[in-house]
């Protein structure tokens, strides 16, 4: 099931195991007499399709099942959406053995989820390749944090008004010794999957605070610094605002310069949990920033529930400004609507002189792209800011 943990994050235990009944009722509807379904843990079913004339034909169960999960769910007069990630595998095309059926269509599933969800996968060998792939980077990634591969780059935001640099983003980097530079993206999600998250993420933290206070004892002191922050480091189990708290201590930095990036999926996720966390770093006093603003989901109702303070337009608007002119609409109401909620607005991905005077014209406060800088070492950037 997509979008389970949410539920039962947000709406309770009991809503959870309410909500699994319901879903096995409706799966069973879908399926023949000869067919078996199971619940094996979690938010995860399995089902077993005999005597079917051609394999093909899982994938008319699976389309059923995903307009039959599609549709709401009611329980205690809540209206519930989830959806479904399906992997299918067959026998005895794929394997004859029954511990690599799971296998393989737990593979395939992964592959649906990484691909957007709410969709069907048949296995193919090529999946097992990647998901090999993906084991030895995880594998590769445990000792790259050890030896020392991983780096941060770092990039300017410059000031419209002044023109000068104001904060810098710190971007992962990791050079692997056979498969070169891994993108932080790709880094990120595979430390997702595992707790290694907490470690990558700590890891970003201190070594970006430290530079910070290298810079400032080099005088610049009114350099702000702002690091992204994957989903996953809002856990409660990982209690960074702890963390974040000791380092803002530690290196004696005014809060208000140090800005989180999260993303709009995060905002979505209106659990209680994450609505605690981001108001414990507000009060803080750390800047909240939403990172890639408008390419995620289109509820704009969190802007005004949750205390955040820059907007940062997603690089792919600028990068179509001129192009398509829906986007040169859309980027200035963007930047009204930031004016009027009081929030700072970043442009991402400038590049060219003309996109930085449409910014310029339509007051957008700061830019970031390689116009100005790509990401580049602390050293460059002691360089840039003198
Ligand atoms: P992001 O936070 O939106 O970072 C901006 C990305 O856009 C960076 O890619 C940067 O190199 C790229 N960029 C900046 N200016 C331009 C431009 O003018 N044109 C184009 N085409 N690209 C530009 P990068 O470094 O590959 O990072 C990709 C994403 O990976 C980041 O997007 C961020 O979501 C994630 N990421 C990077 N470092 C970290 C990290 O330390 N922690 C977490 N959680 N995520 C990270
Ligand atoms: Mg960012
Ligand atoms: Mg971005």
């Amino acid at each position: 099931l997509d979008r389970f943990k949410h539920v039962n994050d947000s709406l309770g235990h009991h809503i959870g195991d309410l909500l699994l009944e319901q879903v096995g009722q409706r799966l069973s509807t879908c399926l023949r007499g000869v067919d078996t379904i199971a619940r094996l843990g979690g938010d995860e079913f399995t089902v077993t399709l005999t005597e079917l004339q051609k394999k093909q034909d899982a994938a008319i169960v699976a389309d059923k099942i995903i307009s039959e999960l599609a549709r709401p769910f009611e329980i205690h007069g809540q209206i519930i959406r989830i959806g479904c990630s399906i992997g299918i595998t067959s026998f005895p095309d794929d394997t004859t053995e029954l511990s690599s059926m799971l296998k393989n269509a737990d593979m395939a599933m992964y592959e649906v989820k990484d691909k957007g969800k709410n969709a069907y996968e048949f296995f193919s060998p090529d999946m097992t390749k990647h998901a090999n792939h993906r084991m030895e980077l995880e594998k590769d990634l445990y000792s790259a944090l050890k030896n020392n591969e991983l780096y941060l780059h770092y990039q300017p935001i410059t000031n419209l008004q002044t023109g000068k640099i104001c904060t810098v983003e710190a971007l992962l980097r990791w050079k692997h010794s056979k498969h070169g530079q891994v993108p932080p993206d790709k880094i990120i999600s595979i430390a997702e999957e595992s707790d290694l998250i907490l470690k990558v993420g700590e890891w970003i933290l201190k070594q970006a605070f430290q530079q910070l206070t290298r810079w400032r004892s080099q005088g610049y002191t009114n350099l702000h610094l702002a690091i992204n922050m994957s989903t996953r480091q809002f856990d409660r189990k990982y209690d960074n605002v702890r963390l974040i708290k000791s380092l803002i201590f530690q290196h004696q930095i005014p809060e208000n310069y140090i800005h989180l990036e999260i993303t709009e999926s995060l905002m979505l996720e209106d659990s209680r949990l994450i609505l605690d966390t981001l108001s414990e770093l507000k009060e803080l006093g750390v800047l909240l920033s939403v990172d890639d603003f408008g390419t995620g989901y289109s509820s704009l109702s969190y802007l005004r529930k949750l205390p955040i303070d820059i907007l940062k337009i997603d690089q792919s608007f600028i990068r179509n400004l001129s192009l398509r002119s829906g986007d040169d609409a859309l980027i200035k109401a963007i930047i009204a609507m930031g004016q009027s909620l009081n929030l700072t607005v970043i442009a991402e991905g400038v590049e060219t002189k003309e996109q930085l005077t449409f910014l310029q014209q339509h007051e957008c406060n700061q830019v970031q792209g390689y116009y100005f800088s790509k990401p580049v070492s602390a050293d460059e950037i002691s360089t840039l800011l003198k």
